[in-house]
């Protein structure tokens, strides 16, 4: 039996972020408010102007890439393209230094082509930051920026485009998060949809969302194992989906692996051969040379996905430095790497106590599952043949627009022209079981070692909504209160374990080891709520929910809502 602690360290600590290659942002210790007056400058959008109709649509928020999509009905389901034509749109955002102050962010490929010309003014994979409340990115303007409020750009851009493209105004919206995704991480992007303008009905699992987009309509499926390698995450996850329905066993990912990190391997590659061909990179102080590096390192490694070699100019001081980048030193540099997603899958089949054989289909999903290496690993470790069941690039954004118009339907929304008959009749009839990604606990001691660690009260892969209970004991005689601090994460060491929630309830005098129950009961939406029983007079000695004390609060969301309303996006 554990005891509850009293007492454990804030472990909060400084720390500089490297985004991208040379991308240079900030972090502060201590959390920084966001001044909402600055935001108050930024110049007000062009009116459009949309008839009476309202879409509801699915959005792949991505580390690297968005998407959007919308679905009609089951069978007409459409990745909507931005305003250059493409599916999907660089999650990049520029801040040009502009005269009067105000942010004129732009959004995409625009942003993306910056990002040589100007990396200060450039924020890419600011979904690795969401949920940081320590993280603000400073403008060239002078503005500190939230990741939520940097997501609501993307999200306000994507808006933009989708509304063009459709003629009429995007009221809802799902938005999908990696599976892995925290309680906190889950509510920022909730609030970033919010500040963008939307109401976000749902965020939704992204393997589930990919799972939907290749089950939907199909009779018998099976177990399938989604693999989801994008730009920076990795997930892995396995399902049983039969005739509409979608359950999650269990589900697992690395937040810090992606095709990022593939693209600082080629990065480093490309620093070495320059340096053998006598150019010596000054990582520090060479910002553009860099940024051009970062670039031209993912078009590199795009190209080696579809031939054994490829090539990269660069004009240095004049100077023309040809590189030449091989798959098999690619493959060799990047190995560990594969090697880390490998793992992840074999354990999380060892966890279900499953083998290969029991599973059904393989679906890969994400980008970088372009590179032929992780076909090969997952064909060799599998021994199934993998086809393309689904568009690596849109599957996510599809399967959130499903789950929208289902969710629309549900809710008794129509945004269909046809009668509500033929409506419920076409929407999209599926059941969700979704699990628990990360352990829930509470800090106690253990009473062998005497040291604080995490107590873990809901194992991680468990179906939700949740209920559990564990008995503790008071550490001292006349005991007059607990202090209860809610974890999150499956690690028993506290270090690496998120403190989500805590209180201090006051108890009756008892001996000490006196029992006291705490249950931890995790809702549908993924709200926890937190339940402490005195068990020697079985009274109650309080409930609460968790404070969520990462994210922002109810009146910083509608006032960030109201001065991004005004913020023009391109
Ligand atoms: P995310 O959802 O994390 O934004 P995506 O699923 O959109 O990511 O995948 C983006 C990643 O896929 C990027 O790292 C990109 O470089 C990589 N990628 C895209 N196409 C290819 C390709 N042909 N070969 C290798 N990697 C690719
Ligand atoms: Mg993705």
């Amino acid at each position: 039996m554990f005891s509850v602690s009293a007492d454990v360290e804030d472990r909060g600590s400084s720390c500089r972020i490297r985004v991208g290659f040379n991308t240079v942002l900030n972090a502060k210790k201590e959390a920084r408010r966001l001044n909402h007056d600055i935001l108050r400058t930024f110049s007000t959008d062009g009116v459009h102007t949309f008839g009476d109709r309202m879409a509801t649509i699915g959005i792949d928020l991505g580390t690297t890439y968005s998407a959007a999509a919308i679905c009609r009905h089951v069978g007409d389901v459409r990745v909507i393209p931005n305003i250059e034509g493409q599916d999907i749109t660089p999650s990049v955002v520029f801040f040009p230094e502009t005269d009067s102050g105000d942010e004129e962010p732009l959004v995409g490929m625009m942003a993306k082509n910056s990002a040589a010309s100007a990396p200060q003014c450039v924020v890419r994979s600011i979904k690795r930051m969401m949920g940081d409340k320590d993280f603000c990115y400073y403008s060239p303007n002078g503005h500190e920026l939230r990741p939520e409020v940097i997501s609501a750009f993307i999200l306000k851009h994507i808006k933009k485009y989708v509304e063009v493209d459709l003629g009429e105004a995007v009221t809802d919206a799902v938005i999908t998060v990696p599976a892995y995704f925290d309680d906190v991480r889950r509510t920022a992007t909730k609030q970033a949809g919010r500040i963008a303008g939307l109401n976000v009905l749902q965020v939704f699992n992204e393997p589930t969302a990919v799972a939907l987009a290749y089950g939907i309509g199909l009779q018998d499926v099976g177990r399938i194992l989604v693999y989801d390698l994008g730009g920076g995450t990795f997930d892995v996850t396995l399902m049983h989906v039969h005739d509409g329905e979608f359950d999650v066993i269990a589900t697992d990912g690395d937040p810090e692996l992606g095709g990022d990190d593939f693209d600082r391997e080629i990065t480093r590659l490309v620093v070495a051969d320059l340096a053998r061909q006598g150019y010596v990179v000054d990582e520090d102080n060479e910002d553009i040379l860099c940024a051009e590096i970062e670039e031209k390192a993912e078009i590199l490694k795009r190209g080696l996905s579809n031939v054994p070699q490829s090539t990269a100019m660069f004009t240095i001081d004049g100077k023309n430095y040809r590189v030449r980048i091989t798959r098999e030193q690619f493959e060799q540099a990047t190995h560990s790497l594969l090697e880390r997603t490998r793992e992840r899958t074999e354990i999380l089949l060892e966890s279900q106590h499953l083998n290969w054989a029991d599973i059904d289909r393989l679906l890969m999903a994400g980008g970088s599952t372009r590179m032929p290496m992780v076909r090969q690993m997952l064909q060799q470790i599998s021994g199934k043949s993998i086809g393309n069941e689904v568009n690596q690039d849109t599957a996510v954004s599809m399967g959130a627009a499903i789950y929208a118009k289902y969710l629309e339907t549900e809710n008794g929304r129509n945004t269909d022209e046809r009668s509500p008959a033929s409506v419920r009749e076409e929407a999209p009839s599926i059941r969700i079981s979704d699990v628990t990604s990360q352990s829930l606990g509470i800090v106690a001691k253990n009473p062998k070692t005497g040291e604080p660690e995490n107590s873990i009260i809901i194992q991680r892969n468990t179906h939700i909504p949740a209920k559990y209970s564990d008995t503790y004991c008071t550490t001292i005689d006349n005991q007059r209160s607990i202090n209860i601090q809610v974890t999150e994460g499956n690690d028993p060491e506290l270090e690496y374990v998120r403190i989500v929630g805590e209180k201090t309830l006051p108890i009756p005098p008892h001996p000490k080891h006196s029992p006291i129950k705490v249950t931890i009961a995790y809702d549908i939406d993924q709200t926890v709520y937190v339940e402490v029983t005195d068990l020697v007079t079985d009274g109650a000695l309080g409930t609460f929910e968790i404070d969520r004390a990462d994210n922002l609060s109810e009146p910083e969301v509608q006032s960030l809502q109201k001065s991004v309303e005004g913020v023009a996006i391109d």
